[in-house]
Formats: C-alpha cells, sequence, structure tokens
C-alpha cells in the first residue's frame, strides 16, 4: 500500500468550512493544527485534531512562534473578517509557507488573495450554490465542478431516452461538444466508455466539456 506523505497541516479560522476540513483531515489520520482566535471554539475542536490552539491570525510573532513556517499546507478559512484574511495569507506567504489554500467570500476577495500570492482560492459558498442550482434544473444532475473559467465536469443520471443506446448513437461529442469520460454503473465505473458501450437505466455519465456547452446538454437530458 501506498504510504501518503506526512505533511504537516495547519487551518485557520474554525467555523463551519474549516471545521469540516480540519476534521477530515484528521479522520484521514493526519496531524492537523487548528487555530482560531476564539478560545470557545479551539475547546470545541481539540477533541479531534491533534494540537489546537487560540491566537490571533494577524499577529505576525503569534504565528511564527507557533512554527507556521514549517508547515507544508496552510488553510486560511477565515470570510467575514476580509482584512483578517488577507493579513494572514500574506504573512504565511513572507514565511514561504509552500501551499497557500484560501477560502473567498467574493469574486473581489478572491482576486486580492491570488493577488498577494495565494496558491488556490476557494469559494465554498459561492461552488455549493452553483452544484444545487444545477441540481434544482434537473434532479439528474448529481455532481457539477468548475474545472477552469469555461470547463466544467457534469455527472449525470441518464434520462430514459439514452437506455438502450450506445454511446455513438447518442453522438454527445457532435450534438454538444462535449466528452464522456466514465459510465458509472452501481458501484462500477467504466473510465474508459467506447463508442458500442450501451447506456442502461440508473446509470450515469460523467461528461467534461466548454460549461456553455454541458449546459445545453443539461438542459436536454433534464428529464428522466
Ligand atoms: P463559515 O462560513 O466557514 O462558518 P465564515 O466565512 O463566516 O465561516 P467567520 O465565521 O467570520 O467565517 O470566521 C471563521 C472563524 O475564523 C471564526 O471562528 C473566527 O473566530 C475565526 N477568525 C476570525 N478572525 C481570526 C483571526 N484573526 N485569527 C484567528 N481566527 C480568526
Amino acid at each position: 500500500m501506498k504510504v501518503l506523505p506526512n505533511k504537516q497541516y495547519a487551518v485557520i479560522g474554525m467555523g463551519r468550512f474549516g471545521t469540516s476540513v480540519a476534521q477530515s483531515l484528521s479522520k484521514l489520520g493526519f496531524d492537523v493544527l487548528a487555530i482560531d482566535s476564539n478560545q470557545q471554539k479551539v475547546e470545541d475542536v481539540s477533541a479531534w485534531v491533534t494540537h489546537a490552539v487560540t491566537a490571533d491570525s494577524t499577529d505576525e510573532d503569534a504565528l511564527r512562534s507557533l512554527g507556521l513556517r514549517n508547515f507544508d499546507v496552510v488553510v486560511v478559512a477565515i470570510g467575514a473578517d476580509i482584512q483578517a484574511s488577507i493579513l494572514t495569507t500574506l504573512i504565511l506567504k513572507e514565511f514561504g509557507v509552500p501551499q497557500l489554500i484560501v477560502k473567498a467570500q467574493s469574486e473581489l476577495h478572491g482576486k486580492v488573495l491570488t493577488k498577494i500570492g495565494a496558491d488556490k482560492v476557494v469559494f465554498p459558498e459561492r461552488d455549493m450554490g452553483m452544484r444545487v442550482a444545477h441540481h434544482l434544473i434537473s434532479p439528474n444532475i448529481l455532481e457539477y465542478i468548475e474545472l477552469s473559467k469555461d470547463h466544467s465536469i457534469v455527472e449525470i443520471k441518464v434520462p430514459s431516452f439514452a437506455v438502450g443506446k450506445n454511446l455513438k448513437q447518442l453522438d454527445i461529442r457532435a450534438k454538444y461538444k462535449c466528452n464522456v469520460l466514465a459510465i458509472k454503473t452501481g458501484n462500477e465505473l467504466n473510465i474508459s466508455p467506447l463508442a458500442e458501450d450501451v447506456i442502461r437505466t440508473d446509470d450515469v455519465l460523467v461528461i467534461v466539456g466548454k460549461t456553455e456547452h454541458l449546459s445545453e446538454l443539461e438542459l436536454d437530458y433534464a428529464e428522466g
């Protein structure tokens, strides 16, 4: 079995998002340092993370004394206090943290974070809102992931008109300029689908394409 690299993770800000990241890493068996300026939040998480400390992350000396310089990955999960989020990111960037992941609350906040050197900016509320909206358009859409500004991946439960047809007959590539990456049948995943592969009831197609093209497909595949 492959042994995962033993990276040092720190998560700053124990709101709902930060708590979920720290808890998930911890459940996966990684050491996590959780930091929050609110002592109660720190007490709440201390039972299930390796270390939990109360500190203000805009205090450079405090972060230095906690050894944040030596962490491989730091997640900044402060949302509402944009100033604190930006200052914390700047300090950690200057420390030379190799991987800095920062939660943004708005597009503008995200732009600033990218400019000052965040390696990855995440928008949990926006992304979840987008997924819910896609699911609302069609309950057939099980998952929606934005890959870039223009491209996405969608997981879509096949509508009844597609059942019994093969990929060639569905002609998704020509009709929508999208590619079927995989077909899920129950727990089985066909990751190199062929033109002759026949779609069965309750199959799920994993499709990649330009977002505008996928939107057309989503609408056409909306009914079960
Ligand atoms: P979520 O939506 O994930 O619940 P949020 O985006 O509303 O969170 P906040 O609740 O504002 O974000 O902040 C998340 C956490 O970050 C809070 O627990 C807060 O105490 C903590 N926090 C805010 N500023 C600092 C700071 N300067 N240093 C450390 N922790 C901070």
